[in-house]
């Protein structure tokens, strides 16, 4: 039988194992989940009925602190894949120097489906289910896939109500009216931005020269495209689940953000207007804008969508991963024989849990910063974990992936280590 989601991912760290010296029992604690808590929810329908969903929690490790990950709302979250994405975060902690481990969550449900008041009901009743298991000091919940602001708001008032204390630290990426951080809304994309222009640097890029395709065109792709269209980047082609645009000399990224966020989907902002069809704008499917002629590839929506069986076509020469997941390790494989560059998931997407951690601090100390105080803090924090990954993949001859997870087994296993190893044990140490 095939290994899960949650061996597929640790199978990363085993790879990683090979170019550091790290005592084995590391390993054996990021093997294992802290803890699961997996819950159901009953929520009654706007016409009476009663629907229950199933929701999960996990914490993976709080070795380098209370654990912290998002919240997603997806038809095909399963525990494997929360048990993944949880792990993911641990890693994402580190290689980010965050005082947190890692954790994740989410709920098998179509939020589409949902009218506001449904969705309302869902996430209040959620939280209750899990409240005993989370908490300011033990593990923070955020947004994350087809969850945003307004559903962490509703969460961090259900918590409180539980709890008998208004707690706004106990989640992140809430409303700014309700404690939410300024720049915490498009922090992903920003950090990931950071990371691109880091690279750009090292290689002398000239930024019209450049061409991008983003794969996802949520909260991360819309905040990544803005900024690289900003600095005149060529942001030819973006898809949502729908399907995707393309337009060679480059998209008006400001119109069609402002057409997706008018609800509507990515190839209406250009199919309804026929001016734009005579502007070469195209229609392609998802599939396709993988395997564009472009120089970055940013896949920015789910798990496994650059596999064994299209890494092959990838044309991109550089993929930035602000997606959790978007790559098997198959496709890693053919990638790397293809000397294309990846930055992975757990730098190149981290600076949303960055500005987490910031607005967590925000929440405990009641002491509130400005959208530019924390654009800088995030923008040095990137460069400075980026060239540490990028030291890294250089001294030892390592991918940018295989860098970045060595880097956080070197963290994790500090703090494993001060503990007591086997060697103490033994009096050897
Ligand atoms: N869901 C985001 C991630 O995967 C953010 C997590 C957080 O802010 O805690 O990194």
């Amino acid at each position: 039988m095939g290994k899960n989601a949650f061996e597929r991912a640790l199978a990363r760290l085993d790879q990683a194992a090979n170019h550091v010296e790290i005592p084995a029992e590391t390993f054996k604690r990021l093997h294992f989940p802290k803890a699961i808590l997996s819950v159901s929810i009953p929520v009654r329908r706007d016409d009476g009925s009663l629907e229950v969903y199933q929701g999960y929690r996990v914490q993976h490790s709080d070795l380098l602190g209370p654990c912290k990950g998002g919240l997603r709302y997806h038809p095909d979250v399963d525990l494997d894949e929360v048990k993944a994405l949880a792990f993911w975060m641990t890693c994402k902690c580190a290689i980010m120097n965050l005082p947190y481990g890692g954790a994740k969550g989410g709920v098998a449900v179509d939020p589409k489906d949902l009218s506001m008041l449904e969705l309302e009901r869902l996430s209040r009743g959620f939280i209750r289910r899990i409240a005993d298991f989370i908490g300011p000091e033990v593990d923070i919940p955020a947004p994350d896939v087809y969850t945003n602001e307004r559903i962490m708001g509703w969460m961090m008032d259900e918590y409180s109500d539980v709890v008998r204390r208004r707690s706004p630290a106990v989640i992140t990426g809430k409303p700014l009216a309700l404690g939410g951080s300024a720049g915490r809304a498009g922090a992903t994309g920003r950090g990931g931005y950071f990371c691109l222009r880091e690279l750009a640097r090292e290689r002398d890029w000239k930024a019209e020269d450049i061409r991008i395709a983003i794969h996802g065109f949520g909260n991360a792709g819309q905040s990544i495209a803005r900024l690289l269209h900003e600095d005149g980047y060529k942001v030819v082609a973006v898809s949502d689940s729908c399907g995707g645009i393309i337009n060679k000399e480059g998209l008006d990224i400001p119109e069609v953000i402002k057409g997706k966020t008018a609800g509507r989907k990515v190839e209406q902002v250009y199919c309804q207007d026929s001016v734009c069809d005579q502007d070469g704008v195209d229609v392609i499917s998802n599939e396709e804008l993988l395997t564009l002629d472009v120089d970055v590839l940013i896949p920015a929506a789910l798990d496994d969508v650059i596999t064994g069986d299209n890494a092959g076509d990838i044309r991109a020469d550089v993929i930035l991963e602000l997606a959790n997941g978007p790559t098997t390790m198959e496709a890693d494989r053919v990638l790397d024989e293809r000397n294309i560059t990846v930055i992975p998931d757990i730098l190149a997407n981290a600076g949303g849990v960055t500005v987490s951690y910031y607005e967590w601090v925000q929440n405990r100390t009641g002491d509130y910063w400005s959208e530019d105080e924390v654009d800088q803090r995030l923008e040095k924090r990137m460069r400075e974990q980026f060239a540490a990954v990028m030291e890294l993949a250089d001294d030892l001859e390592l991918s940018f992936r295989e860098a970045a997870y060595c880097l956080a087994l070197k963290r994790l296993s500090a703090a494993a280590e001060a503990m007591g190893t086997q060697a103490l044990f033994n009096g050897k140490n």
